[in-house]
């Protein structure tokens, strides 16, 4: 199949297109969308068929369930069978916005669509390409990440086009995702909630509105061998080609330890990545060398993170080795993809 890719203007969303992909998805078919998040690939959620479609299309195994992705707040109550008061608190907080929220789902939604789960998970982006295509393709859309299963997720329409071309009906450019890393996820069908995946609204964020709230214990200690409550958690993830350790210090020693270990992995003839920050990456001599971003924005290391990656699968670099990412607020969501990215392997200096 061929895959039409539409660029759009955030300062004129050209309404003839919006249509042209609400209509593919109403007539069973797969449009990849840009959203504040990353970019989602998406179906009709309410169409088992669909479903099926974007798991064969991304390589998902169909026990990972989608994120149904709505435009209105209303439309929520259309497919879940009860909304609590703390749900109803963090949709008046952080929707539209990066926040998934799980509920017990109704016979509406198809359990191809949710895994076979009989929760579903729901979020209202605030993209403003993301709200209007959803309402042309009829107010529900089921959305994973648009990246080949594995693989980073997608923060541009050109990484979308790499991993989906052939495969999808069509692209939407929206150019590159501002935020660059997945949706929170909150379990709101227990009590008290649970934090499935972090992102960038924080813990402490949802606690001030709600009080307090608990975190996914296989989020944690990952090793622990404790199965993850969203499913898709348990999978490897993000990971680039290379052999990707993160090097956890003090900063200075970080440094001294990366440059070290690649002069050690180049005298054995290996070719090393090192994935640094703008404060740090005149400091490696050696090596081949990308930056986040600045470290004080921590907002750029977010963005960035995934490209990083992807970029790094461009070169011939056998290794990589990664500073680590502990500050607060976004700094929890980046260590999370930074070590399912490197299955974990953590070097402490
Ligand atoms: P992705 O959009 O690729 O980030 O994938 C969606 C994520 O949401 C996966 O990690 C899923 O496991 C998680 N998820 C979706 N629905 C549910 C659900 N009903 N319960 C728990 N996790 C979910
Ligand atoms: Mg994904």
């Amino acid at each position: 199949m061929e895959t039409r890719i539409r660029k759009l203007d955030y300062s004129r969303i050209d309404e003839n297109i919006i249509q042209e992909a609400g209509q593919i998805i109403r007539e069973g078919g797969l449009v990849a969308f840009p959203t504040e998040t990353v970019y989602g690939l998406g179906g009709d959620a309410l169409n088992p068929e669909s479903s099926r479609k974007i798991y064969a299309a991304k390589g998902r195994p169909s026990d990972n369930p989608l994120i149904v992705h709505i435009a209105e707040k209303s439309d929520l109550y259309r497919i879940v069978r009860e909304v609590p008061q703390k749900a109803e608190k963090l949709m008046e907080a952080f929707w539209p916005g990066p926040l998934t929220m799980i509920f017990f789902k109704n016979e509406l939604v198809p359990e191809a669509t949710t895994g076979g789960l009989g929760t579903v998970a729901v979020r209202m982006p605030s993209d403003r390409i993301a709200a209007a295509f959803i309402r042309a393709a009829g107010g529900f859309v089921a959305a994973p990440s648009a990246n080949v299963s594995g693989r980073p997720s997608t923060t541009t329409a050109g990484h979308v086009e790499e991993d989906l071309s052939g495969r999808i009906e069509m692209i939407l450019d929206g150019g590159q995702a501002v935020i660059g890393l997945e949706s929170t996820i909150v379990d709101m069908s227990v009590e008290p909630p649970v934090i499935l995946r972090p992102g960038a609204v924080t813990r402490e964020m949802m606690e001030e509105q709600i009080g307090p709230l608990e975190v996914d214990k296989a989020i944690i200690a990952p090793d622990s061998g404790i199965k993850p409550k969203a499913p898709g958690m348990k999978y490897r993830h993000y990971a680039p080609r290379a052999d990707l350790a993160v090097v956890e210090g003090q900063t200075e020693q970080v440094i001294a330890a990366i440059n070290r270990m690649t002069e050690e992995k180049e005298a054995e003839g290996k070719r090393v990545g090192i994935i640094a920050t703008d404060e740090t990456a005149s400091r490696y001599p050696k090596g081949l060398v990308f930056s986040l971003g600045a470290r004080r924005h921590e907002e750029e290391i977010a963005m960035h993170l995934f490209e990083v990656l992807r970029d790094f699968d461009e070169t011939d670099v056998d290794c990589i080795y990664s500073e680590s990412f502990e500050e607060a607020s976004i700094g929890p969501a980046i260590m999370n993809r930074l070590l399912k990215a490197a299955g974990h392997k953590v070097i402490h200096v």
